[in-house]
């Protein structure tokens, strides 16, 4: 059944974060929740773990409604940091898997893992307000996945990391999915939500403007890439019809085109005008498809 939104809309006086907003995140699965700052990424995410109460609509987990109860199936990592500075690393994880009702001596041997997983054992007993941005969200991560949730929200999980954790942190996320865990996550970065998600969600203004599975989404998104490497110029190839924008790049240049057919087009255009290294046709990327349809409201 995993986690269903009906109709979810939030206002705060005059301004609707969210609204009527529905998904359906099937269990084991991960789902993106994109949109522009300010879109209702994190008022969803409040409503979904019940910090928030919608305005009007429904949240179901498992059929049931997200209570104390089953509040201990959901692990949440917030996009602002919600750790206490003062206290160590080993003392903070205890504390708060001690209120997720976990055993002391399950919690360090779960914390071990977690520590070794990324590579931060020597911060067993560092101060929180003595580590880096990116090491406390590290810590945060462990934070909300050390009672092994059921449903796992993720707010910005990447912010913050570079790149060697930014993949330890993807491992252990796919990791997570693999071992059954629905997870719902934001993120401004389009090629981590590639990378991860098979269904997503765009919100502007807080309503829903494009939502589907990925794949699908490219397909429908019709337009097209094109890649040339040569060495002549190019310029001339923007004047052909279906050729929407052209980025000039030092080895040749990018093209938008308005749908696949006009590649043989282009194609024809360079095939007898000197050395071509790469002719590439590609799928729009993420990153264009939101900057096209949430672009128009920034
Ligand atoms: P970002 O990418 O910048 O984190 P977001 O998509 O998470 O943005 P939200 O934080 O959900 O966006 O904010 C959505 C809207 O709701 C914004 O207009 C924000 O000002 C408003 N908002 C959020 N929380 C409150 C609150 N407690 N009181 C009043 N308005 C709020």
């Amino acid at each position: 059944m995993g986690l269903m939104l009906d109709g979810v809309t939030k206002t705060f006086g005059e301004n609707m974060a969210v609204k009527r907003l529905s998904l359906e995140i099937p269990e084991g699965e991960i789902f993106g929740l994109l949109g522009a700052n300010g879109a209702g990424k994190t008022t969803t995410f409040r409503i979904i773990i019940g910090l928030l109460d919608a305005t009007a609509g429904e949240v179901s987990w498992n059929g049931s409604r997200v209570e104390s109860k089953n509040s201990d199936e959901i692990g949440y990592l917030p996009e602002e940091r919600g750790l206490y500075p003062k206290l160590k690393v080993k003392e903070q994880i205890i504390y708060l898997g001690r209120l997720r009702g976990m055993k002391k001596e399950h919690i360090l041997t779960e914390l071990d893992m977690w520590l070794d997983r990324f590579h931060a054992t020597q911060y067993l007993n560092t101060k929180v307000e003595e580590l880096s941005k990116g090491n406390q969200q590290k810590i945060q991560f462990i934070s909300a996945v050390l009672h092994k949730p059921k449903l796992l929200i993720l707010d910005e999980p990447f912010s913050g990391l570079d790149p060697v954790n930014v993949e330890l942190l993807k491992k252990a996320v796919l990791d997570l999915k693999n071992d059954g865990t629905s997870i719902v996550f934001s993120s401004h970065r389009m090629e981590h939500v590639e990378e991860l998600c098979e269904h997503l969600c765009i919100l502007q203004h807080g309503a829903p403007i494009v939502q589907g599975e990925l794949k699908e989404i490219k397909r429908s998104f019709g337009r097209k890439n094109i890649t040339i490497f040569a060495d002549f110029n190019l310029e001339y190839l923007k004047d052909i019809p279906g050729v929407l924008s052209f980025k000039k790049m030092t080895e040749g240049c990018k093209l938008q085109i308005s749908e696949e057919g006009v590649s043989q087009t282009v194609f024809d255009a360079v095939k007898d005008r000197g050395f071509i290294r790469k002719f590439e046709l590609e799928e729009p990327s993420l990153h264009d498809i939101f900057v096209e349809k949430a672009g128009s409201s920034l």
